[in-house]
């Protein structure tokens, strides 16, 4: 195995254990899957499961610094987040200094998992150009986890999960 391969599985791993919130099974299988075919790329995991009181922190932090109606763009309201189910993972690189920003959708890393996120059952959540739909502007870096079979569809029919669950 790749020494860099190696490392992101380590890496995954110790987040895992660092969410003890998450049941370890699914997603950890899927995450190693998708670093064990990474290769080269550095792609890292960094949030996954976020108690009420922890998004209730992020979210008031937000809306400190840039109001409440910028914040309500890119950040959820406590209750309101992805990430409180625990399906959800935000992914970054090295590339972009491992930040959550909108270059990470530019970088090998971002355009390989935009690419293979849904042989593994993920949806990237807030797609450009859906913010009308979605509510929340471009996130290249969040991902959520919907099965491989409802992640495929979606991604072949440009749909996010609203528009799915609306439709189908
Ligand atoms: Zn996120």
């Amino acid at each position: 195995m790749k020494m860099k391969t190696k490392m992101i599985m380590m890496m995954m791993k110790k987040k895992l254990v660092a969410n003890k919130g998450l049941p370890p099974s699914r997603e950890s299988e899927v995450l190693q899957n998708i670093s064990a075919r990474l290769f080269d790329c550095f792609l890292v995991a960094t949030y996954c499961y976020r108690s009420f009181e922890t998004q209730q922190a992020i979210y008031q932090n937000f809306v400190d610094q840039y109001g409440e109606e910028a914040a309500n763009r890119f950040s959820a309201k406590p209750g309101e987040s992805e990430h409180q189910t625990g399906l959800t993972m935000d992914v970054t690189s090295e590339s972009v200094d491992f930040a959550l920003v909108e270059e990470f959708g530019s970088t090998k890393e971002g355009e390989w998992i935009a690419a293979h996120a849904a042989e593994f059952g993920f949806v990237l959540s807030y797609p450009e150009g859906k913010e009308d739909i979605t509510g929340y502007i471009y996130e290249p870096w969040h991902y959520r986890y919907v099965g491989e079979e409802h992640a495929k569809f979606m991604k072949e029919n440009d749909l996010v999960l609203k528009e799915y669950l609306n439709e189908y």
